[in-house]
């Protein structure tokens, strides 16, 4: 039977923002007043991930001063390579990273660089690929990647191109066994921020705790609604939830369970039409039609 390890694993669950830009890259604020206004929004910890490039002095963000007692920050940046099959910048979410990281060096390529984050210690997650039309040949490159950004709030707001959600599904029914997160990647230049974040479950709220857990897979994502509880039987898996429209359980290509309703709490789910594609994962929406995720489970 498989395990969510977010709903088996002890502790409790923390509120962050993996992805996010201050005025050290091209975002609108100093680090300082992104930090204060996480923590003022009622965020246990927050990434600041500004570009890691020469044209901003690859700066790797130091949030330290801004901790403090209720809130701690993650060192990350946003890093980059060229060149997708469309010919762009990569762009990789590295949480977790050295004050230090080697500055990219102009021939180094976007699977050498994935690959020096995940050495560094990094979570490292394939962002916005809907935002600039990565391909699922382009994200097969990046090995070792833990999750695709199912949800990145600013290409929501800015470009209708925030959903991640197909080149995730096509990675894992080819067998790649990769999560998703949801994120901001907030600029402050407009209401791009508070629109997707995750809920970490650890012992403490401190950057290394954190970040073993988002490596481990011990979290959910979320626009809104509140995950409680997922519970994969021999048949079914059932959920616990806020209150919501409709729960969901999604497997490899077209199958899939739901339950419709006003103000679902506790729904049970067929897992039979599932279990052959080896993987499913549970989405929950409320009436507004924000969603949660949970992590693909494999039998
Ligand atoms: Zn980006
Ligand atoms: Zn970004």
């Amino acid at each position: 039977m498989p395990l969510d390890p977010a709903f088996t694993t002890p502790g409790r669950f923390f509120k962050g923002n993996l992805h996010t830009h201050s005025n050290r890259s091209d975002g609108a604020l100093e680090p300082e007043a992104v930090c204060a206004a996480y923590r003022e929004a009622g965020y246990d910890f927050l990434t600041l991930t500004d570009h890691f490039l020469p044209t901003y002095g690859f700066p790797i963000t130091d949030t330290r001063p801004f901790r403090t007692n209720s809130f701690t920050t993650i060192l990350g940046a946003e890093v980059h390579a060229p060149a997708t099959s469309l010919g762009e910048l990569w762009h990789l979410l590295a949480v977790g990273l050295p004050e230090d990281l080697a500055h990219t060096a102009p021939d180094e390529t976007a699977p050498q660089l994935a690959r020096r984050c995940l050495e560094a210690g990094a979570f490292l997650a394939i962002a916005h690929p809907g935002w600039y039309g990565l391909t699922k040949a382009d994200a097969d490159t990046i090995e070792g990647a833990h999750a695709v950004e199912i949800y990145n709030h600013t290409s929501h707001v800015r470009c209708d191109r925030g959903n991640g959600s197909a080149l995730l599904d096509q990675l894992n029914a080819a067998g790649r066994r990769i999560g998703l997160c949801a994120v901001d990647d907030a600029h402050f230049h407009c209401r791009d921020y508070f629109g997707g974040f995750v809920m970490v479950k650890a012992r403490d709220n401190e950057p290394d705790a954190l970040v073993a857990s988002l490596k481990a897979g011990t979290y959910y994502s979320s626009q809104g609604p509140a995950i409680e509880d997922v519970v994969y039987g021999e048949d079914s898996v059932e959920i616990a939830c806020s209150p919501a429209s409709v729960v969901m359980v999604l497997g490899r290509g077209s199958t899939a369970a739901h339950e419709l309703g006003d103000g679902l709490t506790r729904v049970t789910l067929p897992l039979a039409r599932l279990k052959a594609g080896g993987y499913a994962r549970v989405v929950v929406a409320d009436k507004e039609g924000r969603r949660a995720w949970t992590n693909p489970v494999w039998w």
